[in-house]
């Protein structure tokens, strides 16, 4: 019997390839060719430093201003949906101080062990990509932000251990001529890593091949059979198993597969836009996320990738036009000398991150079903989660001692 795992983006193909090093028979299933989706187009950070969660204190009533904004960085779309407003609740209940200065050391733990998991991983394989360890500048142009960083590197030093260089105009200026002097400052984390990630994900996707997985594609209308509180049956247009375990790593509408099931997991699509300057005569030296802007800008090679915004609106792509100038104005803003051009509406590259209520991801098992596990909810941090939420979920369908701790990822916590 295989283990079925349903989703062949960043999360699947990583839960895959730990399911496959223990000598497990793995099949992966995915509704569409999974050449495209969340996992391919993003900025590519691997990055410890993000151990604070999307549901911050503040971020409700910034949220609600920037609602009247259409040009915003974070945006939920008003809908009468009861998903949306049960989503809602919990994300209004878990931000707050109490909850995020519990959540920040599971995330914490989480990525520290995904990033040198991931490092073993680009070991392993036989091809190979490209994997950065530059680290990544939080770049800030104004005195409020200068301070909020300076508190999350103190943070970051007291409870992690993590040193964490602040650094003056003139100090990012030596470190990265670019710069504008329009950034004020930056906290810079040596330990974060990126990669292109379309190709970790087409080389990862190859070499799963070679370990044996087996992969069907453009599996639209996947049913299960269920008995005695298991799964019994998956079944597609050209696959019909009766599976040892089946994880739902679907992303975004990881949601809707547990609806079908009977499941109630609070989900929301959180869509995001970037696009990939090609062979830039000019580059910048340094991953940076544009604090004030929540923009994130990734040197891969000589092209550059700028991507942004959070729009919650369900499961679309669609690009919303308006939001597209204001990613490209900031990048130009903090790196003035790179004159980046508008990019056409036809360009721009869209994905859904999958967003949980209180920012930690979904790993683990359901009550309703001995053999159901889910591995989703990564919202920003998907690249950076996958390789450890891979692991741990093996590990759990293994029945072996996890790595670190899971109970902050159960499924069944809302
Ligand atoms: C602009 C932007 C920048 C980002 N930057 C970063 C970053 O720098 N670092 C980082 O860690 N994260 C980043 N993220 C987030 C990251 O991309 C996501 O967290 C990650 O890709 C989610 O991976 P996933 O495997 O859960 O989902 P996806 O990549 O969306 O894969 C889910 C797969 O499941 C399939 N599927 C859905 N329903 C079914 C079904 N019923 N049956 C079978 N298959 C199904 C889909 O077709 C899809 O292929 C960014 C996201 C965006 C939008």
């Amino acid at each position: 019997m295989a283990d079925v795992v349903l989703g062949a983006g960043v999360i699947g193909l990583h839960t895959a390839y730990y399911l496959a090093k223990t000598g497990r028979k793995v099949i992966v299933v995915d509704q569409n060719s999974a050449d495209n989706n969340c996992s391919f187009g993003n900025a590519g950070y691997l990055s410890p430093s993000h151990f604070i969660p999307l549901a911050t204190p503040g971020i409700v009533w910034q949220g609600l201003k920037w609602m009247l904004d259409n040009t915003s960085p974070f945006y939920i779309k008003p809908r009468l949906d009861g998903a949306l407003m049960k989503w809602g609740y919990h994300f209004y209940k878990s931000a707050n101080h109490k909850k995020v200065t519990e959540n920040a050391p599971h995330l914490y733990n989480l990525l520290l062990l995904s990033r040198n998991l991931s490092i073993d991983l680009h070991r392993d394989l036989d091809t190979n990509y490209p994997f950065y360890t530059d680290g990544c500048l939080m770049l800030c142009t104004n005195n409020e932000s200068v301070k909020h960083e300076t508190d999350l590197a103190m943070l970051a030093k007291k409870d992690f251990g993590l040193d964490i260089p602040l650094l003056s105009n003139k100090e990012l200026k030596e470190m990265d001529p670019l710069i504008s002097q329009n950034v004020l400052g930056a906290a810079y984390y040596p330990i974060d890593c990126h990669l292109h990630p379309g190709q970790m994900m087409s080389i990862l996707k190859d070499y799963l091949v070679k370990m044996g997985v087996q992969f069907y594609f453009n599996e639209k209308n996947i049913s299960f059979e269920k008995k005695d509180h298991k799964i019994s049956k998956i079944i597609g247009e050209n696959i019909s198993v009766n599976p040892e375990n089946i994880i739902i790593a679907a992303g975004s509408w990881s949601g809707q597969v547990a609806a079908s099931l009977g499941i109630d997991l609070p989900l929301q699509a959180g869509k995001g836009y970037s696009y990939t300057y090609k062979n830039q005569e000019k580059n910048i030296k340094y991953p940076a996320i544009l604090v004030d802007h929540r923009v994130a800008m990734t040197p891969l090679g000589t092209d550059l990738r700028v991507g942004g915004t959070m729009e919650v609106a369900g499961l679309d792509l669609s690009i919303s036009q308006n939001r597209i100038p204001p990613i490209i104005n900031a990048a130009n803003y903090y790196y003035d000398e790179l004159s980046l051009y508008l990019p056409k509406p036809t360009e721009i590259w869209s994905g859904l991150r999958p967003l949980s209520p209180d920012g930690l991801p979904y790993i683990g098992k359901t009550k309703r079903f001995d053999n159901l596990f889910f591995g989703c909810g990564h919202a920003m941090i998907g690249i950076s989660a996958a390789a450890a939420t891979g692991l741990l979920l093996s590990q759990l369908i293994s029945g072996q001692k996890t790595e670190i701790p899971v109970s902050a990822f159960d499924v069944n916590r809302f």
